[in-house]
């Protein structure tokens, strides 16, 4: 309901369509274009004390005002004043700008913020921003901390700010949603005071409290979200899957190794949440190829034995297919009946029968399809953090027993530091497998550099020859002009006419068909495939055992999680594996990512140095690019997700979401968010 920006005084037609290519529209709008930064010109300097380079800010009395022409170039006009404060007086000059010596006349009283040259006549202060003082009235450009904004052409800082400083007038006092109770405990400001400091601080110390404030809201709202549903979660029933320690060692042992540690440490959190009453909600984070499908295994055959059934899914085909591969040789032997239901098998057939198999793999869409179990007792979900709310309730309607909600088990091969997964996941129990199975080798990378560019495909044939194979990934599908990157169809013509001709060559990317996909990773599988050119398609999941190089053209379009990840693609077996980067655009930013990923393996470390480096948004993945601000600031500022996590604990205990309207429509909002994600 907020009013157009057109109500405010001095932005006509023109100013409008520039504010509004800011995504300015709205009165509310303008109050939440929040500065980029401030600078400080409440410090003022005694004109005696004004030295030469000096940044000044003072408060004077025009003595003399007027324009000139300049001598050299004469088409220039100079607006010239004298001004004075009672310990001395210094000249002003504003270049092309002659309307200043009518705006201020003599006696006027001002304030200067500029820089202090020295000519051949003495010093002067350069083309300052200057506003007059009017006694009763704050000002706005200079004497106090000072708002900078994110403009664009023909808006400048002071028409902004005279702007803003309207805006903020016109809301008045606003409704805050967060209860007056729970702002006091986590010491808080209100939020319209927050917004009035944020932008025209009256001192550091409200400006910190103002950002702490609007910061708080962030993470607040979402910490509030996950222990509302954690709480749902607990509040639900279960059916316990008792620990069956003989039937798990028979099946440990017939796997061809022996379980890692962080393996059976894992396993033994998610076996103590299926033996509950009440469902399991658990996150499981385990680097690339520590073996969480194994782990995933284990937890389907306790269901199974149980009587009940269990499903996994993947978010693409490939990865469905793949899981189904490992759960049928895994569970060769044991009487369990496995099926696969993917687009390709017709999902939507399913809705009218009854699953019955012990175990199903399919996609994440096998739950939005509306289909029925018999008995579901366990669902775990592959290279996904949540469950959402929506898809929680259909698990549990589709079930077989509408009164009990299965076992939940997302599975997550992001290296996320406990710190950032208890910020964005706090609803979610958490298990971390920090440990690669042994004898697995640590995948040598290397920067090749463009000279050494024909010995990396020597050494890929050699390798080829060995019975082994190889990814490279290119950061597009078609050739561009514009920016000069390797592309798919570019790379598999050079290279199957070029370097390795002769070679078994096919392409993969995201604008084949899920079928034509499927075929190549087959044959990759059957090894009719020597190389594959591939996208980032190849990103999630993938395991060809014998593939042993990936080379990554173009790699400082990607950041150093991805790349990671994109590495995880070979190393899977206990043969040397190889990761060969090759970047054409060595800037500083570049190199250190990349020496990051030649120096270390460990996904979170890796993960950390990027929260360092670049934000979040990386570790997350750019889908979830959305959160990458919040978790930022929940990891940098440890204070401030403490507060917000006591204060949801309070709103919770005090029924504050019941009780107030405006926390339940912010709450509402955050839903829908989530519900997007
Ligand atoms: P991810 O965690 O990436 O899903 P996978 O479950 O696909 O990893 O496992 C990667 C590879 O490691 C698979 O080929 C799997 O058979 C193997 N593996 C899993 N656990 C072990 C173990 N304890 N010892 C040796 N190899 C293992
Ligand atoms: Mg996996």
């Amino acid at each position: 309901m907020s009013r157009s920006i057109g109500e405010l005084h001095g932005v006509g037609p023109a100013l409008k369509k520039r504010l509004e290519s800011l995504d300015i529209n709205t009165i509310d709008d303008l109050v939440w274009h929040l500065p980029r930064l401030h600078e400080d010109r409440s410090q003022l300097t005694s004109v005696v004390d004004i030295e030469e380079g000096m940044d000044v800010n003072v408060k004077v009395k025009i003595d003399k005002v007027g324009v000139r022409q300049a001598f050299r170039h004469r088409r220039m006009q100079i607006a010239e004043a004298v001004v004075s404060d009672e310990t001395g007086s210094i000249k002003v000059i504003w270049f092309n700008q002659p309307h200043i010596a009518t705006t201020l006349k003599v006696e006027d009283e001002v304030l200067l913020a500029g820089k202090v040259k020295r000519t051949k006549y003495g010093l002067s202060i350069q083309s300052p921003v200057y506003e007059k003082v009017a006694t009763g009235r704050a000002t706005v450009h200079t004497g106090r901390i000072v708002p900078k904004y994110r403009l664009t052409a023909g808006v400048t800082q002071k028409q902004m700010r005279y702007f803003v400083k309207q805006a903020l007038e016109r809301i008045g006092p606003m409704a805050d949603y967060l209860p007056a109770p729970i702002r006091d405990s986590a010491g808080i400001i209100p939020l319209d005071h927050a917004l009035q400091q944020a932008h025209f601080p009256e001192s550091a110390e409200q400006h910190a409290a103002a950002l702490f404030r609007l910061d708080f809201d962030r993470i607040y709202i979402r910490q509030l979200y996950s222990q509302v549903q954690r709480l749902e979660v607990e509040q639900q029933s279960a059916t316990a899957i008792a620990f069956n320690e003989a039937a798990t060692k028979e099946f440990v042992s017939s796997l061809p190794w022996p379980l890692t540690n962080a393996q059976r440490r894992v396993a033994w959190d998610i076996f103590q949440d299926l033996a509950k009453e009440r469902p399991m909600n658990r996150l499981l984070v385990g680097d690339v190829g520590s073996g969480k499908t194994v782990v995933a295994a284990m937890a389907l055959f306790q269901t199974v034995k149980a009587g009940k059934q269990g499903v996994l899914m993947a978010p693409t085909e490939i990865l469905a297919k793949q899981h189904y591969a490992s759960l049928t040789s895994m569970f060769e032997g044991f009487d369990i009946s496995l099926e696969l239901h993917t687009g390709s098998t017709k999902t939507n057939k399913l809705q009218d029968q009854l699953i019955e198999p012990d175990i199903i793999v399919g996609t994440h869409a096998l739950i939005q399809k509306g289909v029925n179990f018999k008995n579901l007792g366990l669902a775990i979900i592959d290279e996904q953090h949540r469950f959402g709310v929506d898809q929680r309730r259909r698990l549990k309607e589709q079930s077989g027993d509408a009164d009990t909600m299965p076992h939940l088990l997302s599975m997550s091969a992001t290296p996320i530091p406990r710190t950032l997964a208890l910020a964005l996941y706090g609803e979610l129990d958490l298990s971390i497998i920090d440990e690669m199975p042994a004898g697995r080798l640590a995948v040598m990378t290397r920067v090749v550099p463009p000279r050494k560019r024909a010995d990396a495909y020597e050494f890929v044939k050699e390798h080829l020859k060995q019975g082994e194979q190889c990814f490279i990934l290119c950061p597009l599908i078609d050739p561009s002009d514009t920016l000069g990157v390797k592309s798919v169809t570019a790379e598999y013509d050079q290279l199957s006419k070029g370097p390795l001709a002769g070679q078994s060559l096919a392409m993969l990317h995201g604008k084949m068909a899920p079928r034509e996909k499927d075929a190549i990773m087959e044959q990759m599988r059957a090894k009719k495939i020597d190389v594959l050119v591939a996208t980032s398609v190849i990103e999630v999941g993938v395991d060809i055992p014998d593939a042993t190089i990936i080379m990554i053209e173009g790699a400082e379009r990607f950041g150093l999680a991805q790349l990671h990840q994109f590495r995880g693609r070979v190393g899977r077996s206990d043969r040397q594996s190889y990761c060969f980067l090759f970047t054409d655009s060595p800037s500083e930013s570049t190199t250190e990512r990349l020496s990051a990923l030649v120096s270390s393996n460990d996904g979170m470390k890796l993960a950390e140095k990027d929260l360092d480096m670049r934000g979040s948004g990386e570790v997350l993945g750019t889908e979830q690019s959305g959160y990458s601000e919040v978790a930022m600031l929940a990891v940098q500022q440890p204070a401030l997700l403490a507060a917000a996590q006591a204060a949801a604990r309070l709103s919770i205990a005090d029924n504050w979401l019941q009780k107030s309207a405006p926390l339940q429509a912010k709450m509402n909002a955050f839903l829908q968010s989530v519900h997007l994600e």
